[in-house]
């Protein structure tokens, strides 16, 4: 793999040290080609947890990460939507079970720094992946190859880039890749806590006017909370008193997990949506979000990544002994993933802009939609099924299968 101490050639090279990078340069290696991961300089603390849906639980096994994780996450077993919007049109509470689909949990809820440690770990250990903790300072993309400089001063030559340097990719914007962008009128406050009773494996989303209010399941009597409301509201939120925050979100979830202790660590993410207009060309295949960020609704973000980086995955296994980076296989890619990141962001934006109108029929429209939901049995099970495992996407990973 190592030419010379300035420069190096593989097959394979991945930039940004995120989960959604981590996840690539491990599915990329299982293929057996040759991968340099780029991981740039150590993220900042991230106290965000990921509920990873059963889909990127098989990816997570199949990969040799889970086992090492597995403790520090808890199975989601239920999932309750709650309509808090006082509104005069409410939408009936609606619960989804994962056992009337015959599954153990929808998925298991995990503290990213857990998460990001056994991708680390397991990446440390693959002997086709070699790391290189710097940043990439420029890319050359030309008809055989790719050429990144990092900022150390080293070159890197592969046939294909795998841009997982988030949301400011410049991977992205060398291979001319736009983006679409949107900001919302909206902002989280993630922090964890400690309850006085137990969650039982469910998760509760609230429903408000503002945004969505919900408390996911880890370990023990232990939940996280991505609370969605106005910028505004966040920041007078992230600078309460610990005993004020305590008493605010008991009122807030309406005290069904009983006495609330929050840790002191908060975070604060602005929200909105940018989608890039293509997800592959000249070599450089985007994954995570740099290809596309969502707001936090329905644990989808990094679900999709997860998928993003089983699909190159199975591009790259396909195309091995070819030139992996051809603009047949940018095609490809482009195509496996169009459905499902299209219909993710439509289906999360929609929601959230029936929470946040005061149209009626918008109202009503959600409302109607989570009645049926609620009633309707072969409807709620064949929804619990796509939000699980996406019709639209179905990469060799994802089904508990070794890239192909
Ligand atoms: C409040 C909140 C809650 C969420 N909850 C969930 C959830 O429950 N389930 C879910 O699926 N998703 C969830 N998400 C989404 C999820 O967190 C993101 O999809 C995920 O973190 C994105 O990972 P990433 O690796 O694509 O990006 P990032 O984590 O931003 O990683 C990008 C990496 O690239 C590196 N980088 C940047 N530039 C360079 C460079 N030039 N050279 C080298 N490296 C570079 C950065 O240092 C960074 O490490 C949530 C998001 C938010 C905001």
């Amino acid at each position: 793999m190592q030419d010379d101490p300035g420069s190096m050639t593989c097959e394979v090279v991945v930039v940004g040290g995120g989960p959604a990078g981590l996840m690539a340069a491990l599915a990329v290696a299982a293929t057996g080609a040759v991968t340099v991961h780029v991981t740039g300089r150590a993220p900042p603390a991230d106290n965000r947890t990921t509920a990873l849906l059963a889909g990127s639980v098989n990816a997570l096994t199949v990969l040799g990460v889970w086992p090492s994780c597995r403790d520090q996450a808890a199975p989601l077993k239920s999932l309750r939507i709650i309509d808090d919007t006082e509104r005069l049109w409410r939408a009936p509470e609606v619960r989804f079970d994962a056992d009337e689909l015959g599954l153990e949990a929808f998925g298991w809820n995990i503290e990213n720094r857990h998460l990001m440690a056994a991708l680390t770990h397991r990446a440390e250990t693959v002997e086709n992946l070699a790391r290189v903790d710097d940043d990439a300072a420029a890319l050359a993309l030309d008809a055989d190859e790719a050429t990144l400089s990092l900022a150390g001063g080293c070159t890197i030559t592969a046939r294909l880039v795998v841009a997982a340097d988030g949301r400011r990719s410049i991977c992205r914007a060398a291979a001319g890749i736009e983006i679409e962008q949107r900001d919302y009128p909206q902002a989280a406050l993630t922090l964890n806590l400690a309850h006085g009773r137990a969650h039982g494996d469910v998760s509760t989303e609230f429903h408000t006017p503002q945004g969505p209010f919900t408390l996911v399941p880890l370990p023990g009597q232990r939940s996280s909370l991505v609370c969605v409301v106005s910028p505004e509201e966040t920041a007078r939120l992230k600078s309460l008193g610990h005993a004020a925050l305590a008493a605010e979100i008991e009122r807030r979830s309406h005290s069904i997990l009983g006495k609330i202790t929050p840790d002191h660590e908060r975070g604060f993410f602005r929200l909105g949506i940018e989608t890039a207009t293509r997800f592959a060309a000249r070599r450089v295949v985007l994954v995570g979000e740099a290809a596309h960020v969502i707001p936090p609704i329905g644990a989808q973000g990094l679900n999709l990544g997860i998928r993003d980086a089983a699909t190159v995955a199975d591009v790259v296994a396909a195309g091995r002994g070819e030139d992996i980076g051809s603009d047949t296989a940018m095609a490809q890619y482009d195509r496996l993933r169009r459905a499902d990141v299209t219909s993710r962001t439509m289906a999360v934006d929609l929601l959230n802009l029936t929470l946040l109108s005061d149209i009626l029929p918008a109202q009503g429209l959600r409302g109607l939609g989570l009645y049926l939901l609620s009633q309707v049995g072969p409807l709620r099970r064949a929804f619990m099924q796509e939000g699980i495992a996406p019709a639209a996407a179905r990469p060799h990973l994802l089904r508990g299968e070794a890239p192909g």
